[in-house]
C-alpha cells in the first residue's frame, strides 16, 4: 500500500507563482561559494584551496509536485598552510552562522513566525511558497534573533507575503548576488 505523502504540493495561490519562486531559488543550485578567510584555528591568512565539500550546503528545500527537492551550493574548502587545519570558505554572504538554510529563508521563517505558531508557519511556508522547513527549525530561528524581522508585507491572492523575500528573489538585478538581503541583514548583526 502506498504511504500518503506527508508534504503534498498544495499551494494556496497559483502554482505558477510558487513555481516562479522555485525557479529563482534553483539559480543557486550548484553555485560555488566560500571566499578565502583567516584560519579559524590559528588566525593565519595563509591557506590554499582544498577542493569542495562533499555535500552541498542547503539553500532551501522545495515542495514540488514530484516531492521534496534540495537546492544547495558547493562550498569551497581551504587548508591552512601554517597549522594544517581544513576549513570552509566564508559563506556569510548567503548564510547566517549555524543555520541550515540561506538567510532569505531564515528571515522568511522569522517574518511569518512573528504572528503565527511554528506549525502554522510551517504550513504557510509550504502552501504559499512551496518551501519545506520543519516547525522545530522555525521555532529555533524565531528564538535566536533579538532584532524583529523586516515587517513589510505584500498581498498576493489574499495572502500576506514577505516583501523582502520576494524582492530578494525577483530583483531585476540578475548578477546572482543576493545584494538586497545583504544590505538589510547588516542591521541584524
Ligand atoms: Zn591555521
Amino acid at each position: 500500500m502506498r504511504e500518503p505523502d506527508p508534504k503534498p504540493f498544495d499551494p494556496v495561490v497559483s502554482p505558477l507563482f510558487v513555481n516562479a519562486i522555485h525557479e529563482e531559488l534553483r539559480r543557486y543550485d550548484g553555485e560555488r561559494m566560500g571566499e578565502e578567510r583567516a584560519c579559524p584555528n590559528c588566525g593565519s591568512g595563509a591557506s590554499r584551496k582544498n577542493g569542495y565539500q562533499n555535500e552541498r550546503k542547503t539553500v532551501a528545500r522545495l515542495v514540488t509536485a514530484d516531492g521534496p527537492e534540495q537546492v544547495g551550493v558547493e562550498v569551497q574548502q581551504y587548508q591552512c598552510t601554517d597549522c594544517g587545519r581544513s576549513f570552509q570558505g566564508d559563506l556569510s554572504e548567503l548564510f547566517y552562522e549555524g543555520c541550515a538554510y540561506a538567510k532569505p529563508v531564515v528571515d522568511l521563517c522569522r517574518f511569518h513566525a512573528a504572528d503565527q505558531s511554528a506549525s502554522g508557519c510551517e504550513r504557510t511556508l509550504r502552501r504559499q511558497y512551496g518551501l519545506l522547513v520543519t516547525r522545530e527549525t522555525i521555532a529555533r530561528y524565531h528564538d535566536r534573533f533579538d532584532e524583529p524581522p523586516e515587517p513589510y508585507t505584500i498581498d498576493i491572492g489574499g495572502y500576506d507575503y514577505s516583501l523582502p523575500f520576494l524582492s530578494f528573489l525577483f530583483s531585476p538585478d540578475d548578477d546572482g548576488d543576493p545584494h538586497f538581503v545583504i544590505q538589510r541583514s547588516t542591521a541584524i548583526w
